[in-house]
């Protein structure tokens, strides 16, 4: 079974491209939605979130507070890092759960969807990387459409991601998603055939 590690910057594309090869049928497993997941409420990730970062994480329904989180794990770096640490830890355990699953099904290629794939150390398991990227304005004019975020918070984000220059010299392919979407899917097509 061949892994694909597929990752790139905030809105750079990276769900457009998972969702195509979705609907091509293909097995992806999604770090993003693992980590929704992860932290509903009663589960033992929201617990020690809320024993690392106190109770004021948490809504009065039990459920999470991104906000509230994310006041508090990005006001210092090593806040952060303790952040990192609860979540990627049990991120990483499911995904190699799930990769375990498709070697029984006898997937032939899957693909992990992955922001943090090489903060994570997942593109060790990857056998093949692709990074999607936009040029920096369309990203921004994206996400905020998007999200509803501020110019500012996007960029903010942006300025703590891994830069271009060090994902491009980890990349194997880069997808070129500063035009449309059909033109990103044309490129998605032409690696797929080259399997
Ligand atoms: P990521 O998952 O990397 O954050 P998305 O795939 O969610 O990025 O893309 C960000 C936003 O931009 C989404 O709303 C998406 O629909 C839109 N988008 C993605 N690619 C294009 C494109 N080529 N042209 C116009 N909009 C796009």
């Amino acid at each position: 079974m061949r892994i694909i590690g597929l990752t790139g910057g905030i809105g750079s594309g990276k769900s457009t491209v998972s969702n195509y090869l979705t609907q091509k049928g293909f097995a992806i497993i999604d770090a993003d939605k693992i980590a929704r997941e992860i932290v509903e409420p009663e589960s033992e990730t929201l617990f020690k979130l809320s024993e690392c970062f106190g109770s004021n994480i948490l809504n009065s329904d039990g459920s999470l507070n991104r906000r509230a989180l994310a006041a508090i794990a990005f006001s210092s770096e090593e806040q952060k890092k303790k952040l990192d640490d609860i979540m990627l830890q049990e991120i990483i355990r499911i995904i190699n759960e799930k990769i375990e699953y498709y070697h029984t099904t006898g997937e032939m290629l899957i693909f992990i969807d992955a922001p943090l794939l090489f903060e994570a150390g997942l593109d060790q398991q990857s056998h093949e990387i692709w990074v999607v990227d936009a040029e920096d304005e369309l990203r921004i004019e994206r996400v905020i459409r998007r999200d509803g975020s501020s110019r500012e918070e996007v960029l903010s984000r942006m300025r703590k991601q891994m830069s271009r220059e060090e994902q491009y010299k980890r990349a194997d392919h880069v997808l070129n998603n500063s035009a449309t979407a059909e033109a990103l899917y044309a490129q998605i097509d032409k690696l797929l055939d080259m399997k």
